[in-house]
């Protein structure tokens, strides 16, 4: 009755653990909820009367050329031309997809990588090869013998506070990786709904705007920033591909919804702007220090991490590694829930012994007592 790619898709073990995590009392590391005391109030009343109309594929124009301008304040060369307003950068990830990929097309991603995009391109029934991260960036090496022996239809990266790992290249890492794309001509999707949630002032230029030559599209989103519920977002693309994916955006849903795009242009304009980021990321920064000392208290003998210097995850690596999928209906017992590392990896047989832990979403006075719960199921579980 159904598709075939309806036998690829399995039941996402986020939404299962998200439903689970909602329970009182359940403390959750498991989600990538953005703290909800710091969504702005909108003024719906002001909402201009021509914007219940339906409106343009492509956007609002006001809030293309917005979204350009900051893009180039971020180096990162374009027009509003290119910018597609997208229904959060999630929709970007399904239209990429459409772009470029048929049943068994080869899709560059990195090793750890965000869940949903695997999910997203498996229902294109594509087959997702990873790239080892390292400390700075990925594996060259082993990226350059991917895309000679795959030769994959494009690259998706998070370089910036990467969902799962935390980690953001460094400056170097950008450019060799912009110098190997463009060696290949590989296009890029380039992910960066955290770039904005920076706590410590990191360099990090868009690796679009470092390409030469190699197709690119470079993805936003004002769900960290902003809110995630009213579902916009922002793709600017090489002009070669627009008119594809405007096409594309339409047979999808026609347009974003507009209500959403004018509050996203409601903050692009506003005068406190900076001051409202700021005040955010002093605000995450805050809970990212709670949740990073609580942490050294609770599990420097069990694993080892980096502190990020931004967005919302901290990633474990357990000293004694092994499959934490099983670990986590003991953990909802225990009133705690974390995402077990097993389900970001794109390997049918993947790597155990990681999980991602959010540190947005949850007050500083619960923190501690999350992760003692957290470390007794893993105590527990090594006794057994
Ligand atoms: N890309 C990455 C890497 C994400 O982590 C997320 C969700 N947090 C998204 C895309 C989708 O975000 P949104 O659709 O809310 O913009």
């Amino acid at each position: 009755m159904f598709a075939q790619r309806i036998s690829t898709l399995s039941s996402s073990i986020i939404r299962e653990i998200l439903a689970a995590a909602q329970q009182p009392g359940v403390i959750s590391f498991a989600g990538g909820l953005p703290a909800a005391d710091s969504f702005p109030e909108p003024n719906w009343a002001a909402l201009p009367p021509q914007i219940k109309q339906y409106g343009m594929s492509e956007g609002e124009p006001e809030l293309r050329e917005a979204i350009a301008a900051a893009a180039r304040e971020k180096g990162l060369q374009c027009e509003a031309s290119q910018v597609l307003v997208i229904s959060g950068s999630q929709q970007g990830l399904d239209l990429v997809a459409k772009l470029f990929l048929d049943p068994e097309s080869p899709v560059l991603v990195e090793s750890p990588t965000y869940l949903a995009a695997l999910q997203c391109f498996r229902l294109f029934q594509a087959r997702c090869v990873g790239v080892p991260l390292g400390e700075t960036g990925p594996d060259l090496a082993q990226m350059d013998a991917v895309i000679r022996s795959q030769a994959p239809r494009f690259s998706y990266l998070i370089p910036s506070f990467q969902n799962p790992s935390g980690l953001c290249y460094s400056v170097a890492a950008r450019q060799a990786v912009a110098a190997l794309l463009d060696r290949h001509q590989l296009p890029l999707l380039e992910d960066e709904p955290y770039c904005e949630l920076d706590y410590d002032g990191v360099a990090k230029p868009p690796i679009c705007s470092l390409l030469k030559s190699a197709p690119w599209i470079y993805q936003g989103s004002f769900s960290k920033i902003l809110m995630p519920g009213i579902r916009v977002g922002y793709l600017i693309a090489h002009p070669s591909l627009m008119p594809h994916l405007v096409r594309l955006k339409q047979a999808s849903d026609l347009h974003t919804n507009r209500p959403g795009q004018w509050l996203a242009l409601e903050y692009m304009r506003s005068a406190d702007k900076q001051a409202r980021l700021a005040k955010l990321q002093d605000f995450y920064r805050l809970r990212r220090d709670a949740f990073a000392k609580a942490l050294a208290e609770q599990f420097a003998d069990l694993a080892d991490w980096q502190v990020p210097s931004g967005g919302l995850f901290v990633w474990l690596k357990l000293k004694r590694p092994m499959d934490t999928r099983p670990l986590l209906k003991q953990a909802l017992a225990n009133q705690v829930a974390f995402m077990p590392g097993e389900a970001f990896f794109a390997d049918d047989e993947p790597p155990v012994g990681y999980l991602r832990l959010n540190f947005s979403h949850t007050p500083p006075e619960l923190i501690e007592e999350g992760l003692r719960r957290l470390r007794q199921v893993f105590e527990e579980a090594y006794a057994a």
